[in-house]
């Protein structure tokens, strides 16, 4: 059926605004809002009608009152009147009832959510009730409209272009910094602030700082005797360092911290650092001085955590750092023999790590939290260093996910070569530094 005679029919059953009307057919033409689709359907057939009303045919009348009752088309309306034609009041349209025709009172509410956050793109989500999805569908059906948008669509760009004119801000529909979330029929509005992401890397400069902030396993954070009333299992922690400052910066609500692994809490972590990931919830600050940041963050942790090469980031980082297992990293130990070994020993042994590969099951510190598995390990390099008649510094390069204390130690056979079995003898490791992390390069 053409364009004028389906709304025409339309009209004639429901009631429509320009905007519901023109929005049935918002695939035809181009660059045009529905407003403007709608009213110019209406203007044509207003002039359709009054060109039979000139012809005395009487079916224009018919069709103008229609336009002036469910097209709620003021030209309709006074043709009619000039003719001392009687006719009904206008009608409220039957799809948006009416409540949709004040976006730009939407819009301001906005923005005036929005006056609290620093943010350079949004995105517009429209909520409806399921029931006037329906009733859109439904009446779709029954006039076979198929070149129309959703209703969502419509309204999200429609609101969206206005918040944009009054914010100088951009519609960004993969990763907005804000979500806005309007229901029109209620004139509601909320707003998602997306977390900030603030990759760096870090390093530990001291022992006995874990990497995440560690609950009391008595208390769970409460506080108690054993964690002595800190809540925590460890005082201090490289999240915590990091997180604080990150925090009063940005004016967030809370902050998550990634890290590429995890060195033990007794290990330093030295080199170039670990790369990590700071997120921090409903930031109301996006435009913060990284190097500011950093330098406070340095200061206050006062040489035991230190952060360099701070930028920010988005989520899929987050994901490339979790994948960090196939990473290689480099490790210094020292090793404590159970006896006095020669010279020949230790070069033995540098030549029985170097290039091996190493059979592990997981290690039984860490089986309450781990699943009980074989893992193979490369080491591509090691080299032993003589400290003293039995103790010795062990430097390994090898494949991320190797445990390196119980390749000293054995782990009661669990780990295949160790330097326990290559030496025959009792070996504990006593100082652990992670010297390098290197990241697999993102694709
Ligand atoms: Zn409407
Ligand atoms: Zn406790």
């Amino acid at each position: 059926m053409e364009i004028l005679k389906k709304a025409q029919k339309i009209l004639e059953k429901h009631p429509l605004c320009n905007r519901c009307l023109g929005r049935q057919f918002a695939l035809l033409g181009y660059n045009l809002e529905n407003q403007t689709r709608g009213e110019t359907i209406k203007l044509l057939l207003t002039m359709k009608a009054h060109e039979k009303i000139l012809a005395n045919n009487k079916a224009g009348v018919t069709a103008l009152k229609t336009l002036a009752t469910n097209g709620a088309f003021p030209m309709a309306m006074q043709i009619l009147q000039m003719r001392k034609i009687p006719v009904g009041k206008a009608r409220p349209c039957y799809l948006c009832e009416e409540k949709t025709t004040d976006i730009s009172k939407l819009a301001e509410k906005s923005v005036k959510l929005l006056s609290d956050y620093e943010f350079s793109t949004f995105l517009v989500g429209i909520k409806l009730l399921a029931e006037i999805k329906e009733r859109e569908d439904e009446f779709k059906a029954e006039f076979g409209l198929n070149l129309g948008e959703d209703m969502r669509n419509d309204f999200s760009r429609v609101i969206g272009r206005e918040i944009s004119k009054l914010t100088g801000k951009e519609v960004e529909f993969n990763k907005p910094d804000i979500s806005i979330l309007v229901n029109p029929f209620n004139q509601q509005v909320t707003l998602q602030i997306n977390p900030l992401y603030i990759a760096g890397k870090y390093k530990k400069l001291v022992r006995g700082v874990s990497q995440s902030r560690w609950l009391c396993r008595e208390c769970k954070g409460k506080g108690c005797k054993k964690c002595n009333w800190t809540g925590k299992t460890y005082a201090e922690s490289v999240e915590e360092f990091v997180a604080a400052p990150t925090l009063e910066m940005t004016q967030g609500m809370t902050a998550e911290f990634h890290g590429a692994g995890r060195e033990d809490v007794d290990a330093r972590m030295l080199g170039k650092g670990r790369p990590f990931i700071i997120e921090v919830k409903q930031p109301k600050k996006r435009f913060i001085d990284l190097k500011m940041l950093e330098e406070t963050i340095n200061t206050r942790a006062a040489g035991k955590v230190e952060v360099h090469e701070l930028r920010f980031a988005d989520k899929n980082l987050i994901r490339h750092l979790k994948k960090g297992e196939a990473i290689e990293k480099t490790y210094r130990v020292t090793v404590e023999f159970g006896r006095n070994v020669s010279d020949d020993e230790l070069t033995s042994l540098e030549k029985s790590l170097h290039g091996i590969l190493v059979r592990q099951q997981t290690p039984q510190r860490v089986l309450h939290r781990r699943s009980d598995r074989m893992r193979e390990k490369y080491i591509y390099e090691a080299k032993v260093k003589r400290l003293s008649p039995n103790r010795a510094q062990l430097k390994v390069r090898c494949q991320g996910g190797l445990y390196v204390k119980e390749l000293v130690t054995g782990d009661d056979g669990r780990t295949k070569p160790s330097v326990a079995e290559i030496l025959g003898t009792k070996a504990t490791p006593s100082q652990l530094d992670v010297l390098e992390v290197i990241e697999r390069k993102q694709k």
